[in-house]
């Protein structure tokens, strides 16, 4: 099976990345791809509190430390996506040799088609430098100029260490008095922009349930938003994807093939 690897970044902290993640990797889930979710930010992860994975006896930290195969990080959410969290414990950081994610993720290729990695704002420089295992990334940030000129900042350097750039997800967009226009945006940084995720009052609310919003609230407007980015990642069309899937539910359940 051949893996993509997808990392989701930005400089800033604060503008949806672990969001986007989540619910990124739900959709394409939800359209019927193995994937995994990682939590890549050593110093503060916060998966586990998004998805209510609060006790995590097998983290990251654990495998990177060399006491845990990283198969048996390799958590179920009750929303069906594959997920390895980080330790929330601040003990476990300070051992923890970085460099060892890049041999430790390449033992998921091959078992699943997606990998996609929720990253740290912090240590941008160092985990785009640091992680030569992922290829591709999805640039995240809001349409606000102060965001634009981080994401400006991440796409250059992203492009130095001869990363693709898939292209700009915006979001909260519609909540700003001053918001960039999308082709502002996309001139600013020179590159496409993939998604727009409106302001949605159901993130908070699916986030309280501890679930994607793709699942909590699968007709809101960042749903949606959502799984049009996730099928056009698959270079698909969302309705053609959505057709498809709804025969198969229509399967699934006249047919009782589950
Ligand atoms: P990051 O990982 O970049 O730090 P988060 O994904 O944690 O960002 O999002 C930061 C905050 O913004 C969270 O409280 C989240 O619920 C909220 N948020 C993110 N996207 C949206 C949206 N489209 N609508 C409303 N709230 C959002
Ligand atoms: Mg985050």
């Amino acid at each position: 099976m051949m893996s993509r690897v997808i990392g989701v970044f930005s400089a800033k902290g604060g503008v949806g990345k672990t969001t986007t993640a989540i619910n990124l990797a739900s959709a394409l889930n939800e359209f019927g791809r193995i994937v995994v979710l990682v939590d890549t930010d050593i110093t503060s992860p916060n998966l586990g509190m998004y998805l209510g994975n609060h006790d995590i006896p097998i983290s990251l930290h654990k495998v990177l430390k060399g006491e845990a195969n990283i198969h048996d990080a390799v958590y179920t959410h009750h929303s069906g996506l594959h997920i390895i969290f980080g330790s929330v414990n601040p003990n476990e950081v300070d051992t923890i040799d970085y460099k060892k994610i890049n041999d430790e993720l390449e033992k998921l290729k091959g078992k699943y088609e997606i990998i996609l990695i929720d990253s740290a704002p912090g240590r941008f420089e160092e985990t785009i430098r640091d992680m030569n295992f992922i290829t591709s990334i999805v640039v995240i940030t809001t349409p606000e100029l102060v965001a634009v000129t981080d994401a400006l900042r991440t796409i250059t350097i992203a492009k130095q260490f001869g990363k693709e750039i898939l292209g700009v997800v915006l979001t909260r967009t519609g909540s700003h008095e001053h918001e960039m226009t999308e082709e502002n945006i996309s001139t600013m940084l020179n590159t496409k922009i993939l998604a727009c995720i409106p302001e949605d009052k159901n993130i908070p609310l699916s986030a309280r349930a501890s679930s994607p919003v793709v699942r909590t609230h699968p007709e809101s407007d960042a749903s949606v938003a959502y799984k049009k980015l996730a099928a056009k990642l698959l270079g698909s069309s969302y309705e053609k994807i959505e057709k498809r899937d709804n025969v198969f539910d229509y399967m699934v359940k006249n047919l009782g093939l589950k």
